[in-house]
């Protein structure tokens, strides 16, 4: 299959071939036909799968057969709204390439920075308008915002918005929406609030569904170090030095502990820079942009923070802490190996997270291939394998979690990383 057969207009075909698509991955395959067809879409599929191109080649080959019907001034025809200001500015950077030659304008709005110029460029109109929620609602609320012309709207990483605590922000603006609209609801994981929320928003849709395995067994080579938490650091000093030429992200759980790593880094001699919701916009800029064109090889970021960052050469992904919620795991190794490269993801395990270990390995369904023994390796790794799965509770989840250090259970009234996490929530929706 081509893009060509997919039947889009001539224009976007040219900017496709620029970008250097020559084939559509799999979710954009099935997706654009249902799109094309006026349809709504339920899209289960993380970052890395092509998404972007998914839903907005579709949005720009739509607006742009329309353009004759179009009257003299722009108005918003299209509305896409996602968690962060990094994947906001992605997606109107993607979108900006594809549509470059269609005449179509898209404009970015977030929060964190003055809104003085993304009013300007609102009130100077525009086809496609990005989102993050806050910024968003707030603008409608000044009535800079019309959803009067509004034809297409898309909802992306559903499950990442509920994460972060925009569910109220989201409810209101989908109640604000005009009723005949196409909608396009996008998550990586569908629990059962993402699925009340998506029938919210659905008419008559039809749903895609990319596996999250297909990107972790096909396409990451993934590897685990057991180290101690003392060791780490010394672990991830060794790893850089080893391949200098290497450009990395490395995942921390906390921004705090971000900012450790940075500065270990720093004491090691090695340049890196943490992105994070602490960081201000224009240092979050800076140290991406810098990461992007090559002058900067380290970059260690919060989840949150890094659901936007799309870099084409990123070698390998460090998960120095692992993640205590499996489906981050997924979002993680996916920023590399995305579309059609290959990537390498390394963590680091130390006894505490060994329950995330296996929590992920009966995600992704394989084990997590063991790295050889290392001079800062805990040196007990067979553990692991011989510990047996009886010797945990089994019977719910909740109990689950409860017996892990720093377990993160959702509906737990008064688990300590519940309130941890609302905090942190609190603090990435003060960001946006
Ligand atoms: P996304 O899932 O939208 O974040 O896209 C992941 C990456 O794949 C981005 O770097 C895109 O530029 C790239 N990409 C998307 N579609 C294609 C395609 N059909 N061929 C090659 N690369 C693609």
């Amino acid at each position: 299959m081509t893009f060509k057969e997919l039947g889009l207009a001539e224009p976007i075909l040219k900017a496709l071939e620029a970008e250097g698509y020559t084939h559509p991955t799999p979710i954009q395959e099935q997706s654009i036909p249902i799109l094309l067809k006026g349809k709504d879409l339920l899209g289960v599929a993380q970052t890395g799968t092509g998404k972007t191109a998914a839903f907005g080649i579709p949005i720009l080959h739509q607006l742009y057969e329309g353009i004759s019907l179009r009257q003299t001034k722009r108005k918003i025809k299209a509305l896409i709204v996602t968690p962060t200001r990094e994947l906001a500015i992605q997606i109107s950077e993607s979108l900006t390439a594809y549509g470059k030659h269609t005449g179509l304008r898209n404009t970015v709005i977030f929060g964190g920075v003055k809104q003085g110029k993304q009013v300007n460029a609102l009130k100077g109109g525009v086809d496609i308008l990005v989102a993050t929620p806050g910024r968003l609602l707030d603008l409608m609320n000044q009535g800079f915002i019309s959803f009067r012309d509004l034809e297409h709207v898309v909802l992306d990483e559903a499950d990442q918005m509920l994460d972060m605590g925009f569910i109220h922000d989201i409810k209101k603006i989908i109640a604000k929406l005009p009723p005949k609209r196409q909608s396009l609801f996008f998550s990586a994981t569908m629990p059962k609030d993402i699925v009340e929320l998506s029938r919210k928003m659905l008419g008559d849709f039809e749903r895609v569904t990319i596996k999250p395995e297909q990107a972790t067994a096909e396409k990451v080579e993934q590897g685990v170090y057991f180290v101690s938490k003392a060791n780490k650091p010394k672990l991830l000093i060794h790893l850089i030095e080893e391949k200098p030429d290497n450009t990395l992200i490395v995942f921390s759980r906390t921004k705090h502990g971000a900012n450790k790593i940075v500065k270990k880094l720093d004491q090691a001699g090695i340049r890196a820079a943490a992105i994070h919701g602490n960081k201000s916009q224009t240092a979050r800029q800076k140290a991406l942009s810098s990461f992007k064109d090559g002058s900067l090889k380290v970059l260690v970021a919060t989840d949150i923070a890094a659901r936007g960052i799309d870099v084409e050469d990123l070698s390998l992904v460090v998960n120095y802490d692992l993640p205590n919620v499996s489906e981050t795991y997924v979002h993680r190794i996916g920023r590399t190996g995305r579309a059609n490269a290959s990537g390498i993801a390394i963590s680091f395990c130390d006894k505490e997270e060994r329950a995330y270990l296996r929590d992920i390995e009966k995600l992704i369904k394989q084990s997590v291939p063991r790295m050889p023994e290392h001079q800062f390796t805990d040196g007990d790794a067979d553990d692991i394998q011989e510990e047996k799965p009886a010797q945990r509770p089994r019977n719910n989840n909740r109990n689950k979690n409860r017996n892990r250090p720093g377990g993160n259970n959702f509906r737990g009234k008064n688990n300590r990383n519940t309130s941890k996490k609302n905090s942190n929530r609190n603090a990435s929706r003060k960001n946006d």
